[in-house]
Protein backbone atom coordinates (compact mmCIF):
# COMPACT_ATOMS: atom_id res chain seq x y z
CA UNK A 1 0.00 0.00 0.00
CA UNK A 2 1.23 3.36 -0.85
CA UNK A 3 1.73 5.84 2.27
CA UNK A 4 0.97 8.94 2.78
CA UNK A 5 4.45 9.81 3.58
CA UNK A 6 5.52 8.96 -0.33
CA UNK A 7 2.72 10.89 -1.67
CA UNK A 8 3.41 14.61 0.33
CA UNK A 9 7.42 13.74 -0.71
CA UNK A 10 5.72 13.92 -4.07
CA UNK A 11 3.57 16.67 -3.53
CA UNK A 12 6.19 18.75 -1.68
CA UNK A 13 8.43 18.76 -4.98
CA UNK A 14 5.56 20.31 -6.76
CA UNK A 15 5.76 24.08 -7.61
CA UNK A 16 2.81 24.86 -5.39
CA UNK A 17 1.89 28.03 -7.61
CA UNK A 18 1.45 25.92 -10.79
CA UNK A 19 -0.92 23.01 -9.20
CA UNK A 20 -2.44 21.08 -12.24
CA UNK A 21 -5.91 18.88 -11.39
CA UNK A 22 -6.07 16.06 -13.56
CA UNK A 23 -8.58 13.48 -14.48
CA UNK A 24 -9.92 10.66 -17.08
CA UNK A 25 -11.70 12.33 -19.69
CA UNK A 26 -15.03 10.26 -18.75
CA UNK A 27 -17.48 9.99 -15.92
CA UNK A 28 -17.84 12.93 -14.29
CA UNK A 29 -14.41 14.85 -15.53
CA UNK A 30 -16.49 17.96 -17.19
CA UNK A 31 -17.58 19.37 -13.77
CA UNK A 32 -14.11 18.32 -12.29
CA UNK A 33 -12.22 20.08 -14.84
CA UNK A 34 -14.54 22.96 -15.02
CA UNK A 35 -14.67 23.41 -11.31
CA UNK A 36 -10.76 23.61 -10.72
CA UNK A 37 -10.28 26.32 -13.69
CA UNK A 38 -13.27 28.36 -11.83
CA UNK A 39 -10.94 28.08 -8.59
CA UNK A 40 -7.91 28.91 -10.84
CA UNK A 41 -5.92 25.66 -11.21
CA UNK A 42 -4.57 24.44 -14.66
CA UNK A 43 -6.62 21.50 -15.99
CA UNK A 44 -5.20 18.10 -17.53
CA UNK A 45 -7.60 15.43 -19.03
CA UNK A 46 -5.84 11.99 -19.71
CA UNK A 47 -7.99 10.59 -22.57
CA UNK A 48 -8.05 8.53 -26.02
CA UNK A 49 -8.46 9.63 -29.61
CA UNK A 50 -12.22 10.02 -30.40
CA UNK A 51 -12.86 10.49 -26.16
CA UNK A 52 -11.51 13.95 -25.95
CA UNK A 53 -14.46 15.63 -28.00
CA UNK A 54 -16.68 16.72 -25.18
CA UNK A 55 -13.04 18.14 -22.98
CA UNK A 56 -11.96 19.82 -26.41
CA UNK A 57 -15.60 21.11 -27.27
CA UNK A 58 -16.47 22.63 -24.01
CA UNK A 59 -13.08 23.39 -23.90
CA UNK A 60 -12.45 22.17 -19.59
CA UNK A 61 -8.74 20.72 -19.99
CA UNK A 62 -5.71 23.23 -20.58
CA UNK A 63 -3.80 20.19 -21.63
CA UNK A 64 -4.42 16.82 -22.88
CA UNK A 65 -2.48 13.44 -22.15
CA UNK A 66 -3.32 11.11 -24.97
CA UNK A 67 -3.29 7.38 -24.46
CA UNK A 68 -3.82 4.75 -26.90
CA UNK A 69 -6.19 2.35 -23.91
CA UNK A 70 -7.85 3.71 -21.28
CA UNK A 71 -5.98 0.64 -19.47
CA UNK A 72 -2.55 3.10 -20.13
CA UNK A 73 -3.58 5.21 -17.18
CA UNK A 74 -1.97 2.93 -14.85
CA UNK A 75 1.47 3.36 -16.83
CA UNK A 76 5.07 4.39 -15.70
CA UNK A 77 4.82 7.45 -18.35
CA UNK A 78 1.60 8.52 -17.77
CA UNK A 79 2.53 9.02 -13.88
CA UNK A 80 5.77 10.71 -14.68
CA UNK A 81 3.78 13.08 -17.25
CA UNK A 82 1.29 13.98 -14.27
CA UNK A 83 4.18 14.58 -12.03
CA UNK A 84 6.01 16.98 -14.06
CA UNK A 85 2.61 18.89 -14.12
CA UNK A 86 2.62 19.08 -10.48
CA UNK A 87 -0.98 17.29 -11.04
CA UNK A 88 -3.33 16.31 -8.12
CA UNK A 89 -5.58 13.36 -9.54
CA UNK A 90 -9.59 13.56 -8.65
CA UNK A 91 -10.60 9.82 -8.98
CA UNK A 92 -13.80 8.85 -10.24
CA UNK A 93 -15.93 5.66 -11.14
CA UNK A 94 -14.08 5.49 -14.37
CA UNK A 95 -10.59 6.25 -13.47
CA UNK A 96 -10.91 3.58 -10.65
CA UNK A 97 -12.09 0.94 -13.29
CA UNK A 98 -9.41 1.54 -15.47
CA UNK A 99 -6.47 2.09 -13.28
CA UNK A 100 -7.85 -0.83 -11.09
CA UNK A 101 -7.74 -0.78 -7.09
CA UNK A 102 -4.58 -2.80 -6.70
CA UNK A 103 -2.57 -0.05 -9.08
CA UNK A 104 -4.39 2.74 -7.40
CA UNK A 105 -3.21 1.10 -4.04
CA UNK A 106 0.19 0.29 -4.62
CA UNK A 107 2.09 1.34 -8.08
CA UNK A 108 0.06 4.70 -8.58
CA UNK A 109 2.43 7.38 -7.43
CA UNK A 110 0.38 10.57 -8.29
CA UNK A 111 -0.77 12.64 -5.24
CA UNK A 112 -4.84 12.11 -5.13
CA UNK A 113 -7.63 13.98 -3.49
CA UNK A 114 -8.67 11.97 -1.31
CA UNK A 115 -8.37 8.62 0.82
CA UNK A 116 -7.13 5.90 -1.87
CA UNK A 117 -7.67 3.55 1.43
CA UNK A 118 -11.44 3.43 1.04
CA UNK A 119 -12.11 3.17 -2.65
CA UNK A 120 -11.69 -0.82 -2.39
CA UNK A 121 -14.80 -0.70 0.52
CA UNK A 122 -17.15 0.99 -2.06
CA UNK A 123 -16.57 -1.59 -4.89
CA UNK A 124 -16.58 -4.80 -2.69
CA UNK A 125 -20.49 -5.19 -1.45
CA UNK A 126 -19.64 -6.74 1.59
CA UNK A 127 -17.23 -4.30 3.03
CA UNK A 128 -19.69 -1.75 1.74
CA UNK A 129 -22.35 -3.19 3.92
CA UNK A 130 -19.79 -3.10 6.80
CA UNK A 131 -19.25 0.47 6.72
CA UNK A 132 -23.43 1.03 6.45
CA UNK A 133 -24.03 -1.37 9.30
CA UNK A 134 -21.56 0.56 11.37
CA UNK A 135 -22.92 3.96 10.28
CA UNK A 136 -26.67 2.27 11.28
CA UNK A 137 -27.97 2.76 7.89
CA UNK A 138 -30.77 1.14 7.19
CA UNK A 139 -30.27 -1.37 4.20
CA UNK A 140 -31.96 -3.75 1.92
CA UNK A 141 -32.52 -7.44 3.81
CA UNK A 142 -29.46 -9.61 2.24
CA UNK A 143 -30.24 -13.39 1.26
CA UNK A 144 -27.00 -15.80 1.57
CA UNK A 145 -28.93 -18.45 0.20
CA UNK A 146 -31.45 -18.80 -3.26
CA UNK A 147 -33.36 -21.21 -1.03
CA UNK A 148 -34.22 -18.34 1.41
CA UNK A 149 -36.18 -16.22 -0.42
CA UNK A 150 -39.49 -15.35 1.02
CA UNK A 151 -40.06 -11.94 -0.87
CA UNK A 152 -39.48 -10.01 -3.58
CA UNK A 153 -35.99 -9.69 -4.39
CA UNK A 154 -33.04 -8.04 -6.40
CA UNK A 155 -30.51 -10.22 -8.01
CA UNK A 156 -27.09 -8.34 -9.02
CA UNK A 157 -24.28 -9.89 -10.21
CA UNK A 158 -20.29 -8.76 -9.39
CA UNK A 159 -18.58 -5.90 -10.26
CA UNK A 160 -20.37 -2.27 -10.99
CA UNK A 161 -21.45 -3.19 -14.39
CA UNK A 162 -24.55 -0.43 -14.48
CA UNK A 163 -27.69 -2.99 -13.82
CA UNK A 164 -26.70 -5.18 -16.70
CA UNK A 165 -28.13 -8.41 -16.23
CA UNK A 166 -29.75 -7.91 -12.57
CA UNK A 167 -32.92 -9.36 -12.38
CA UNK A 168 -36.36 -9.55 -9.99
CA UNK A 169 -37.47 -12.57 -8.49
CA UNK A 170 -39.96 -13.61 -6.16
CA UNK A 171 -39.03 -17.24 -4.97
CA UNK A 172 -36.58 -19.51 -5.63
CA UNK A 173 -37.88 -21.20 -8.37
CA UNK A 174 -37.96 -17.84 -10.16
CA UNK A 175 -34.78 -16.83 -9.19
CA UNK A 176 -33.28 -20.43 -10.58
CA UNK A 177 -35.04 -20.68 -14.05
CA UNK A 178 -33.76 -16.86 -14.53
CA UNK A 179 -30.33 -17.49 -14.17
CA UNK A 180 -30.57 -20.82 -16.41
CA UNK A 181 -32.15 -17.97 -19.20
CA UNK A 182 -29.49 -15.34 -18.46
CA UNK A 183 -26.98 -17.84 -18.50
CA UNK A 184 -28.03 -19.30 -21.98
CA UNK A 185 -27.73 -15.78 -23.27
CA UNK A 186 -24.64 -15.84 -22.30
CA UNK A 187 -25.59 -12.51 -19.78
CA UNK A 188 -23.89 -14.19 -17.33
CA UNK A 189 -21.78 -17.60 -16.30
CA UNK A 190 -21.38 -20.00 -13.35
CA UNK A 191 -18.60 -17.91 -12.03
CA UNK A 192 -21.05 -15.07 -11.78
CA UNK A 193 -23.97 -17.00 -10.43
CA UNK A 194 -21.43 -18.07 -7.21
CA UNK A 195 -21.16 -15.16 -6.76
CA UNK A 196 -24.82 -13.16 -6.97
CA UNK A 197 -26.14 -10.86 -4.33
CA UNK A 198 -29.57 -11.29 -3.45
CA UNK A 199 -31.22 -8.57 -0.93
CA UNK A 200 -35.05 -7.25 -1.21
CA UNK A 201 -36.29 -5.06 -3.40
CA UNK A 202 -37.56 -1.93 -1.85
CA UNK A 203 -40.60 -0.32 -3.69
CA UNK A 204 -39.89 3.10 -3.38
CA UNK A 205 -38.78 6.33 -4.73
CA UNK A 206 -35.14 6.80 -5.51
CA UNK A 207 -32.99 9.34 -4.23
CA UNK A 208 -29.17 9.70 -4.38
CA UNK A 209 -27.85 11.93 -2.05
CA UNK A 210 -24.30 13.61 -3.11
CA UNK A 211 -22.63 14.72 -0.07
CA UNK A 212 -19.07 16.54 0.45
CA UNK A 213 -17.15 16.35 3.81
CA UNK A 214 -14.72 18.98 4.29
CA UNK A 215 -11.77 17.81 6.78
CA UNK A 216 -11.05 21.27 6.76
CA UNK A 217 -13.64 22.69 7.78
CA UNK A 218 -14.99 19.10 9.73
CA UNK A 219 -18.53 19.37 8.11
CA UNK A 220 -20.40 17.24 6.30
CA UNK A 221 -22.45 19.33 3.58
CA UNK A 222 -25.15 18.04 1.05
CA UNK A 223 -24.50 19.27 -2.52
CA UNK A 224 -27.32 18.01 -4.34
CA UNK A 225 -29.70 14.82 -5.35
CA UNK A 226 -30.19 13.03 -8.26
CA UNK A 227 -32.52 9.83 -9.50
CA UNK A 228 -31.57 7.65 -12.16
CA UNK A 229 -32.69 6.99 -15.65
CA UNK A 230 -32.64 3.25 -16.52
CA UNK A 231 -32.69 1.83 -19.12
CA UNK A 232 -34.95 -0.38 -20.02
CA UNK A 233 -36.85 0.24 -16.90
CA UNK A 234 -37.85 3.68 -17.41
CA UNK A 235 -38.92 2.36 -20.60
CA UNK A 236 -40.70 -0.34 -19.81
CA UNK A 237 -42.47 1.22 -16.96
CA UNK A 238 -44.01 3.75 -19.73
CA UNK A 239 -46.03 0.37 -21.25
CA UNK A 240 -49.85 -0.26 -20.18
CA UNK A 241 -49.69 -3.04 -17.36
CA UNK A 242 -51.41 -5.68 -19.88
CA UNK A 243 -49.22 -4.98 -23.16
CA UNK A 244 -46.14 -5.92 -20.83
CA UNK A 245 -47.55 -8.83 -19.74
CA UNK A 246 -47.98 -9.89 -23.36
CA UNK A 247 -44.46 -8.79 -24.42
CA UNK A 248 -42.72 -10.33 -21.50
CA UNK A 249 -39.44 -8.30 -21.82
CA UNK A 250 -36.69 -8.84 -18.55
CA UNK A 251 -36.41 -5.47 -17.00
CA UNK A 252 -32.89 -4.23 -16.51
CA UNK A 253 -31.57 -1.04 -14.95
CA UNK A 254 -28.36 0.17 -16.83
CA UNK A 255 -27.53 3.70 -16.34
CA UNK A 256 -28.41 6.37 -19.01
CA UNK A 257 -28.40 9.26 -17.13
CA UNK A 258 -29.93 11.40 -14.32
CA UNK A 259 -32.22 13.97 -13.16
CA UNK A 260 -32.32 16.32 -10.89
CA UNK A 261 -34.55 16.01 -7.85
CA UNK A 262 -35.76 17.72 -4.17
CA UNK A 263 -36.56 15.59 -1.06
CA UNK A 264 -39.23 16.04 1.21
CA UNK A 265 -37.83 18.91 3.48
CA UNK A 266 -38.97 16.97 6.65
CA UNK A 267 -36.25 14.20 5.24
CA UNK A 268 -33.55 16.58 5.68
CA UNK A 269 -32.81 16.06 9.05
CA UNK A 270 -32.60 12.33 8.29
CA UNK A 271 -30.24 12.99 4.94
CA UNK A 272 -27.90 14.72 7.04
CA UNK A 273 -27.62 12.51 10.29
CA UNK A 274 -26.94 9.68 7.52
CA UNK A 275 -23.99 11.49 5.70
CA UNK A 276 -22.68 12.59 9.12
CA UNK A 277 -22.76 8.89 10.42
CA UNK A 278 -21.13 7.58 7.29
CA UNK A 279 -18.32 9.70 7.62
CA UNK A 280 -17.92 8.98 11.60
CA UNK A 281 -18.08 4.65 10.50
CA UNK A 282 -15.62 5.33 7.78
CA UNK A 283 -13.17 7.22 10.18
CA UNK A 284 -13.48 4.50 12.60
CA UNK A 285 -12.84 1.80 9.99
CA UNK A 286 -10.81 2.77 7.51
CA UNK A 287 -8.91 5.94 8.86
CA UNK A 288 -8.66 8.85 7.98
CA UNK A 289 -12.37 7.63 6.54
CA UNK A 290 -13.97 9.46 3.67
CA UNK A 291 -12.90 12.55 2.58
CA UNK A 292 -14.49 15.12 0.23
CA UNK A 293 -16.88 13.75 -2.11
CA UNK A 294 -19.42 10.49 -1.54
CA UNK A 295 -22.98 9.33 -2.16
CA UNK A 296 -25.79 7.56 -0.96
CA UNK A 297 -28.21 5.75 -2.70
CA UNK A 298 -31.57 5.32 -1.77
CA UNK A 299 -34.96 4.67 -2.17
CA UNK A 300 -37.53 6.09 0.17
CA UNK A 301 -40.17 4.13 1.04
CA UNK A 302 -44.10 4.94 2.00
CA UNK A 303 -43.30 5.48 5.24
CA UNK A 304 -40.58 7.55 4.42
CA UNK A 305 -37.70 5.55 5.43
CA UNK A 306 -34.76 6.34 3.38
CA UNK A 307 -33.55 2.34 2.86
CA UNK A 308 -29.39 2.83 1.29
CA UNK A 309 -29.13 0.09 -1.65
CA UNK A 310 -25.49 1.36 -2.58
CA UNK A 311 -22.89 3.66 -1.68
CA UNK A 312 -19.93 5.70 -3.44
CA UNK A 313 -16.71 7.15 -1.25
CA UNK A 314 -15.75 8.79 -3.82
CA UNK A 315 -17.58 11.25 -6.81
CA UNK A 316 -20.89 9.81 -7.98
CA UNK A 317 -22.31 9.65 -11.77
CA UNK A 318 -25.33 11.90 -10.46
CA UNK A 319 -23.93 14.80 -9.76
CA UNK A 320 -23.63 15.42 -13.52
CA UNK A 321 -26.60 16.29 -12.75
CA UNK A 322 -25.68 20.06 -11.08
CA UNK A 323 -23.07 21.03 -12.86
CA UNK A 324 -23.95 24.69 -12.65
CA UNK A 325 -25.18 24.09 -9.13
CA UNK A 326 -28.61 22.23 -7.25
CA UNK A 327 -31.04 24.05 -4.73
CA UNK A 328 -29.15 22.92 -2.19
CA UNK A 329 -25.49 23.74 -3.29
CA UNK A 330 -27.08 26.87 -3.78
CA UNK A 331 -28.43 27.77 -0.19
CA UNK A 332 -24.59 27.63 1.28
CA UNK A 333 -23.37 30.52 -0.91
CA UNK A 334 -26.07 31.82 -3.09
CA UNK A 335 -23.87 30.34 -5.96
CA UNK A 336 -24.13 27.74 -8.78
CA UNK A 337 -21.49 25.09 -7.10
CA UNK A 338 -21.02 21.57 -8.82
CA UNK A 339 -19.28 19.00 -7.25
CA UNK A 340 -16.13 19.39 -9.18
CA UNK A 341 -16.27 23.22 -8.32
CA UNK A 342 -16.54 22.34 -4.50
CA UNK A 343 -13.48 19.77 -4.65
CA UNK A 344 -11.10 22.21 -5.83
CA UNK A 345 -12.09 24.61 -3.44
CA UNK A 346 -10.89 22.35 -0.78
CA UNK A 347 -7.55 21.93 -2.47
CA UNK A 348 -7.04 25.35 -3.21
CA UNK A 349 -7.79 26.18 0.44
CA UNK A 350 -5.76 23.26 2.26
CA UNK A 351 -2.74 24.36 0.08
CA UNK A 352 -2.76 27.81 1.16
CA UNK A 353 -3.47 26.78 5.02
CA UNK A 354 -0.41 24.26 4.54
CA UNK A 355 -3.13 21.71 5.52
CA UNK A 356 -2.41 19.53 1.96
CA UNK A 357 -2.11 16.24 4.83
CA UNK A 358 -5.40 16.64 5.59
CA UNK A 359 -6.48 16.01 2.10
CA UNK A 360 -4.03 14.47 -0.33
CA UNK A 361 -3.26 10.63 0.16
P1 LIG B 1 -23.64 1.49 -10.32
O1 LIG B 1 -22.51 1.11 -9.43
O2 LIG B 1 -23.24 1.74 -11.74
O3 LIG B 1 -24.53 2.54 -9.73
P2 LIG B 1 -24.58 -1.14 -9.78
O4 LIG B 1 -24.28 -2.16 -10.82
O5 LIG B 1 -23.79 -1.17 -8.55
O6 LIG B 1 -24.61 0.26 -10.47
P3 LIG B 1 -26.95 -0.68 -8.24
O7 LIG B 1 -26.70 0.79 -8.22
O8 LIG B 1 -26.78 -1.45 -7.01
O9 LIG B 1 -26.12 -1.31 -9.40
O10 LIG B 1 -28.41 -0.93 -8.79
C1 LIG B 1 -28.84 -0.51 -10.11
C2 LIG B 1 -30.32 -0.11 -10.05
O11 LIG B 1 -31.12 -1.19 -9.59
C3 LIG B 1 -30.63 1.00 -9.05
O12 LIG B 1 -30.40 2.28 -9.56
C4 LIG B 1 -32.10 0.78 -8.73
O13 LIG B 1 -32.94 1.26 -9.75
C5 LIG B 1 -32.18 -0.73 -8.75
N1 LIG B 1 -32.01 -1.29 -7.41
C6 LIG B 1 -30.85 -1.65 -6.81
N2 LIG B 1 -31.04 -2.18 -5.60
C7 LIG B 1 -32.37 -2.18 -5.39
C8 LIG B 1 -33.20 -2.63 -4.32
N3 LIG B 1 -32.70 -3.20 -3.22
N4 LIG B 1 -34.54 -2.48 -4.47
C9 LIG B 1 -35.05 -1.92 -5.58
N5 LIG B 1 -34.33 -1.49 -6.63
C10 LIG B 1 -32.99 -1.61 -6.56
Amino acid sequence: MISQEEILEILNNYDKDEITIATLGSHTALHILKGAKLEGFSTVCITIKGRDVPYKRFKVADKFIYIKDFSEISSESVQEKLRELNAIIVPHGSFIAYCGLDNIENNFLVPMFGNRKILRWEAERDLERKILEEAKIRTPKKFNNPDEIDRSVIVKFPGARGGKGYFIANSKEEFYKKVEFLKSRNIIDDEDVKRAHIEEYVVGANYCLHYFYSPLKDEVELLGIDRRYESNIDGLVRIPAKEQMEINIEPSYVITGNFPVVIRESLLPEVFKMGDNLVLASKKIVPPGIIGQFCLQSLCTENLELVVFEMSARIDGGTNSFMNGSPYSFLYNAEPLSMGQRIAREIKLALKLGMENKIIY
